[in-house]
């Protein structure tokens, strides 16, 4: 069976990255979750006081980032490292790397900076990447393109639950509204705005669960697997 790429865009908290790493423990793929990246500058310019607005601090600050991803064997899922720091935690849960990621994200020193990361981990065939510009961007000949969607009001409940989950006190509206403005600045940003490819397949999960979207999802891919073969 040929291994292809799998890009998978869509707005904020809609569920992308559950189903990006199921499929790829499926497909016995590599996962890489591009918003963990972005997170990681935002927490490495809040840590250290970067001032967004001029460009060659943004420059100087990016030499001394690296970011890489390291298999939890409690979790079994890859945790997003800082230079060699374990911030798996706190990107998920600081709210202000949340209410500053899309500003950062709109940074196009940023972007170039980190798409030439993910373009280079995509060079061996077998990747199942999640993000906002993957099939428009970072790999615009990928094999299969899935834009993920959900209604609102729906991602912003899930969010809340998982939230919860990890111990954070949050509530219902503060999460509306973070996802309202992350999806209202990444979709107007200049550099790569979030936007379905034209050959992208489109996949609203509202009404779906876990499993139902997962099952949609492997049928469209091993049809694409197939007429690839
Ligand atoms: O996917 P996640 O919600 O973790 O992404 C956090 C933020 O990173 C997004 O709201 C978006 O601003 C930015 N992002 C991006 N391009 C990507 C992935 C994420 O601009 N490929």
């Amino acid at each position: 069976m040929p291994r292809i790429i799998i890009a998978i865009d869509g707005y904020s908290s809609c569920g992308k990255s559950t189903l990006a790493k199921e499929l790829a423990r499926h497909l016995g793929y590599r996962y890489i979750d591009t918003g963990a990246m972005y997170r990681a500058v935002t927490l490495y310019f809040l840590r250290n006081h970067i001032d967004i607005h001029h460009p060659e601090l943004i420059n100087d600050a990016l030499q001394h980032i690296t970011i890489d991803f390291r298999l939890n064997n409690d979790t079994h899922q890859q945790d997003t490292y800082l230079n060699g720091e374990n911030i798996e935690h706190e990107i998920r849960v600081n709210q202000r790397v949340a209410g500053q990621v899309s500003d950062v994200s709109a940074i196009s020193e940023v972007r170039r900076f980190l798409v030439k990361q993910q373009q280079a981990l995509g060079n061996e065939k077998g990747i199942v990447m999640d993000g906002r510009d993957i099939g428009t961007v970072v790999f615009p000949q990928a094999e299969l393109k899935l834009f993920v969607t959900a209604d609102p009001k729906v991602r912003a409940q899930r969010r809340l639950d998982e939230l919860t989950s990890k111990g954070q006190n949050t509530t219902y509206d503060e999460v509306l509204a973070n996802l309202t403005k992350r999806d209202h600045i990444d979709t107007t940003r200049d550099d790569s705005p979030l936007k379905q490819a034209d050959d992208a397949v489109l996949l609203d999960n509202t009404l779906l669960n876990r499993e139902e979207q997962f099952k949609l999802a492997l049928d469209i891919i091993n049809q694409k697997i197939k007429a690839t073969a």
